[in-house]
């Protein structure tokens, strides 16, 4: 399973330049990941400020 972005998320934009794949792009309110495309590293889990990042 692809990691998830929650509705926690403040579109503070850190998580996207974290992905080493380019997955996570500015969506509607909030951040979102491409499951397509993400590899599962957690990279960007880590870079959230709250904690909006998971795995799915
Ligand atoms: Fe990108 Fe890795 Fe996060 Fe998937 S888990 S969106 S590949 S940084
Ligand atoms: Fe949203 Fe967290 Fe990504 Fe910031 S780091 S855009 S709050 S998911």
């Amino acid at each position: 399973m692809a990691y998830v972005i929650s509705d926690a998320c403040i579109s503070c934009g850190s998580c996207a330049g974290e992905c080493p794949v380019g997955a996570i792009s500015e969506g509607d309110g909030k951040y979102e990941i491409n499951p397509d495309t993400c590899i599962d590293c957690g990279s960007c889990a880590g870079t959230c400020p709250v904690g909006a990042i998971s795995q799915g």
